[in-house]
């Protein structure tokens, strides 16, 4: 129950078998951090950085996002922090880096093709970030990626932005990017050369897998995320990166409790989750058997649709209280 889930919460999570998951916050505010911390997160796993740059007319300079970017990581104690780059453009316009309007904007220019528009917005955000990483524990990830081409492109940015600091790569940062479209994930082995970390995002890789705008409601029961096709696709990213990079899943089906045995036996060895859910995902990890997880995913994938995934996972969740 939620008391002794929230009393067990500081502890790592493991699975019957021995296997540590790490449960991680969703941040996108500093009071988020706090909660985060109350509740045991092993890092954040996923700070919206959008927070400090909506609803005004410049940009954040270079020392006030340090500022912020350090209050966070003194306020989760030090945990590693996964900050990622300015996700926003499309439906969510910033007046000081404007982009085409375009009919679709979802599928316009968002997150990392934002960035890469515009070079100087991304380079004070990159200086803060490798500051920062000099101080604590701290990961860089890039949103809405479509291609190897974008992904070099960020590094390099990246690099120039290291070498022009002078001191070196900083230790412990590492660098991972967002798997929100499909291509990507059929092709994780090829990113998984070029980056430390996957974490999927399946807000957006349900919405792009299934063409069912994320929000909409007329089209909110296409855009499951428990869609056989999405398990799918989350399959292929932990296969790709067998062996390599670790791979996280940060978007809302990772808060689901039920969804916590589904995920492991999928192969996902990070869950990032909104910072009040993590006490009762811990929970669910802690009564997961690796091998029987890893069947459980099996028989999903083969499911005909959403509802009877839900059904297995709810029925077994049912099971287990
Ligand atoms: C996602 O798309 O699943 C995700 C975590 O990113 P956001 O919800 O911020 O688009
Ligand atoms: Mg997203």
């Amino acid at each position: 129950d939620r008391a002794a889930a929230a009393q067990s919460s500081g502890r790592p999570a493991r699975t019957t078998d021995g296997l540590q998951i790490l449960v991680g916050a969703n941040l996108g505010s500093l009071d988020d951090a706090l909660t985060a911390a109350e509740s045991g997160a092993d890092l954040a796993g996923l700070v919206r950085t959008e927070f400090l740059f909506s609803g005004r007319d410049t940009a954040p300079d270079v020392d006030e996002q340090v500022e912020v970017y350090r209050t966070l990581a003194e306020t989760i104690g030090g945990r590693r922090l996964t900050l990622r780059t300015l996700d926003v453009g499309g439906d969510k316009p910033l007046s000081y880096a404007p982009t085409p309007a375009g009919a679709n904007p979802f599928l316009g220019v968002r997150g990392l093709r934002l960035s890469l528009a515009h070079p100087a917005l991304f380079r004070d955000q990159l200086r803060a970030i490798v500051r920062v990483a000099r101080e604590t524990s701290v990961s860089i990830m890039f949103p809405m990626v479509s291609t190897l081409t974008e992904v070099h492109a960020a590094r390099r940015l990246l690099d120039e932005v290291i070498a022009s600091e002078g001191h070196g790569t900083p230790a412990g940062l590492e660098v991972g990017i967002m798997v929100e479209v499909p291509a990507v994930a059929l092709k994780a082995a090829e990113f998984a050369a070029a980056i430390d970390f996957f974490s999927i995002g399946t807000n957006d890789l349900t919405q792009y897998a299934l063409a069912a705008e994320r929000g909409n409601p007329d089209v909110a029961a296409i855009g499951d995320a428990y869609d056989p096709g999405v398990l799918a696709l989350i399959r292929a990213v932990c296969q790709g990166a067998a062996g390599g990079p670790q791979v996280a899943v940060c978007g809302d089906l990772a808060g689901d409790p039920r969804a916590a045995a589904l995920l492991v036996g999928l192969g996902v060895g990070t869950l990032s989750v909104s910072p009040p859910a993590i006490p009762l995902v811990k929970q669910a990890v802690r009564a997961v058997d690796s091998g029987q997880a890893e069947d459980l995913a099996v028989t999903a994938i083969a499911m005909p649709g959403p509802a009877e995934v839900r059904a297995l996972c709810f029925d077994r969740d049912e099971g287990r209280q």
